[in-house]
């Protein structure tokens, strides 16, 4: 951290931010310049820079180190490829999950899987716990939707992704799931996220509503401190002024977040723009902006769903969605598997 001073700042001054760099644990080495006085603050710990922008004579606080520490490319600059059911996701790979939003039946998961299957899909996506923003609208149908996920998946050979909403529910998840989902309204339930750290299994982890990268990237951090590095990072759309899509898909997230970060970043267009005929669109410039996989919502008849049918796409759409950015992929070096 450097802290700026004016020229002009009185030795009383000077010493009183020594003081308060010291206070921190930080070695303090002052440096006068003609226009500037900058004091350099020595050490690794984490610091509030507010601390020190308040005290007289102090014009700016610069903190040249991040807050996250595991998750930075400067801690591991090649990229982290997370691999299931034979699909990767990073490096040169990028990889595909499609599903419905929720699980409502048996049937209505076994329909589209079944469609989806024709596709090459080998990662199948759906909620048996919806964290809905009413009360009153649907749930989920719980552990029940959990065995169907397993059953149909096992079914088509395919691995499973869910929503985990609770720390509460890790052991019953374990028993149906391949990689957990945190999703966009839990992504700072550090309690959910220290414990997902403790596993062996890959975690998505969806963009808050409004979060910033580097918070996106510190809960990522909960995970990793843990011991888990499997972490897949999901753009998902943030909210901003602009009412006619669901929510804004943050394309730049991209290659901002693959600079800052070695972990796979992966794009969901579905709640992304809320609407079924921008996901194809959408998927189509993620993937040219060098995303590290997509997640799709696919239901054999959304006209009828219990939940997003607006942004789930028909199994044909996927179907044509999966092969043009397919020709896309080996444009910007990548591979779809
Ligand atoms: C979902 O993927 O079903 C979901 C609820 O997404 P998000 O957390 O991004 O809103
Ligand atoms: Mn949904």
């Amino acid at each position: 951290m450097l802290v700026v001073m004016q020229a002009n700042a009185t030795e009383q001054d000077i010493e009183r931010v020594v003081k308060a760099i010291e206070a921190k644990g930080f070695e303090a080495r002052i440096s006068k310049g003609e226009i500037k006085i900058v004091i350099s603050a020595i050490g690794s710990k984490l610091t509030d820079k507010r601390d020190f922008e308040l005290l007289p004579g102090v014009t700016e606080v610069i903190q040249l180190t991040t807050n996250y520490k595991l998750t930075t490319r400067v801690f591991k600059s090649e990229d982290t490829i997370v691999e299931i059911n034979g699909v990767k996701f990073g490096g040169k790979y990028a990889g595909m999950i499609a599903g419905p939003c929720a699980v409502e039946s048996y049937e209505q998961v076994d329909k589209t899987v079944q469609a989806l299957a024709n596709t090459g899909v080998k990662i199948i996506r759906g909620g048996a716990f919806k964290p809905r923003t009413s009360p009153y609208a649907f749930q989920g149908i719980g552990e029940e939707g959990l065995k169907i996920l397993r059953s149909v998946a096992d079914k088509y050979g395919m691995a499973v992704a869910t929503e985990i909403i609770d720390p509460t529910q890790i052991d019953m998840f374990m028993k149906y799931v391949d990689i957990f989902q945190v999703g966009a309204r839990n992504m700072q339930n550090f309690n959910l996220l220290r414990e997902l750290g403790t596993l062996h299994k890959p975690v998505i982890l969806k963009r808050g509503l409004s979060s910033t990268y580097e918070e996106w990237l510190m809960s990522a951090e909960y995970i990793m401190a843990g011991g888990n590095g499997q972490i897949i990072l999901c753009e998902r759309g943030i909210r901003t002024f602009e009412t006619y899509t669901r929510n804004t898909l943050d394309l730049a997230a991209i290659p901002v977040v693959k600079k800052l970060s070695h972990l796979p970043v992966i794009v969901d267009p579905s709640h992304g723009t809320g609407l079924r005929d921008k996901v194809e669109p959408m998927s189509r410039a993620a993937i040219a902006a060098g995303c590290d996989g997509l997640i799709i919502e696919v239901h054999y008849n959304p006209d009828c769903a219990l939940c997003d049918g607006a942004q789930s796409l028909y199994p044909e759409q996927y179907d044509a969605l999966y092969k043009e950015i397919k020709q896309i992929a080996p444009i910007v070096g990548k591979e779809i598997l």
